[in-house]
């Protein structure tokens, strides 16, 4: 689009879990990558457990309610089991079974260190009991996690960076190899039961769409870091990024599925219209 500095040409995309009715928040994120560039809808569903059928109707119908379209068939990342499991084998020599449970790492945590338990975007930094193990012991229970350490060696890098298009747009933001221990840990690649994991569902997903500019809330901006390390071992391009403000209540909480009030339905109920729904989020 010219004249549009921010979304020319893009590919972008709106990947909701059907875990809950879409609120202000989603609108938000789905109306600013639909205006940054040619928009596609994915179904982000691995968690069996919590997602369903009804929350996914819900989404189809909200989102046509605001005016979007987007082409079909619509990715779902249930159907993508075996691009994952692919993925999973490449990366099979960085990777580690670990049998240890929330309480083990709190434990194995809490004894150097006293306090607050140093966290991530991906939870407790994993103390990495489990590192070295072999994949071929892994147990019914276990996950997979990445050995972010030989991660880095086996690239020769010392740092990955990506370009956002929103928070300090001209500086690439980089983070090293010892910042990414520190500060994430070895991410878990397979969850319990699940055969994949957020973080590399989303990467393979994203290179599949040929999706060219992320658009998303800031709660997932060091999330970011897990994905570019994994398109760097994957051989797959690192889209440029658009972290943007979050949607918040009257007293400055983050919105959260549990909050129906916020839901665009119950907007709609109301009478409200989707020129309403914009303004609403300032759009
Ligand atoms: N499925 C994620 C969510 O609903 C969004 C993931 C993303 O945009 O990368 O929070």
């Amino acid at each position: 689009m010219a004249g549009d500095p921010i979304g020319a040409g893009a590919v972008t995309r709106f990947a909701p879990s059907p875990t809950g009715l879409l609120h202000l928040g989603h609108a938000f994120s789905a109306l600013t990558a639909a205006a940054q560039g040619r928009f596609h809808l994915r179904i982000e569903d691995i968690d069996r457990d919590r997602c369903c059928p009804e929350y996914e109707a819900a989404i189809y119908e909200d989102l046509a309610w605001l005016g979007l379209d987007w082409p079909q068939p619509v990715m779902r990342q249930s159907d993508r089991m075996p691009a994952y499991a692919a993925a999973l084998a490449r990366l099979a020599p960085l990777t580690y079974p670990c049998r240890c449970r929330r309480g083990d790492i709190r434990a194995a945590l809490s004894a150097p260190q006293e306090g607050v338990l140093p966290a991530g975007p991906d939870g407790l930094i994993y103390p990495g009991t489990c590192r070295g193990r072999d994949l071929r012991d892994a147990g019914q229970g276990d996950v997979i996690r990445l050995d972010v350490g030989r991660a880095f060696d086996s690239l020769g890098l010392d740092r990955i960076g990506f370009h956002d298009r929103t928070i300090m747009p001209d500086q690439t933001h980089s983070l090293t190899a010892a910042e990414f221990l520190e500060g994430i840990g070895d991410v878990i690649l397979s969850r319990r039961g699940m055969g994949t994991s957020y973080h590399l569902a989303v990467v393979v997903d994203d290179a599949a769409q040929g999706i060219t500019l992320v658009t998303r809330g800031k709660d997932l901006f060091d999330s970011t870091w897990i994905h570019v390390l994994l398109q760097r071992l994957l051989d797959l391009p690192t889209p440029d990024y658009a972290h943007h403000r979050l949607i918040r209540d009257a007293e400055g909480r983050r919105l959260a599925k549990r909050d129906d009030a916020r839901a665009i339905r119950h907007y709609r109920g109301e009478g409200a219209t989707p020129a309403d729904i914009r303004r609403m989020v300032g759009l």
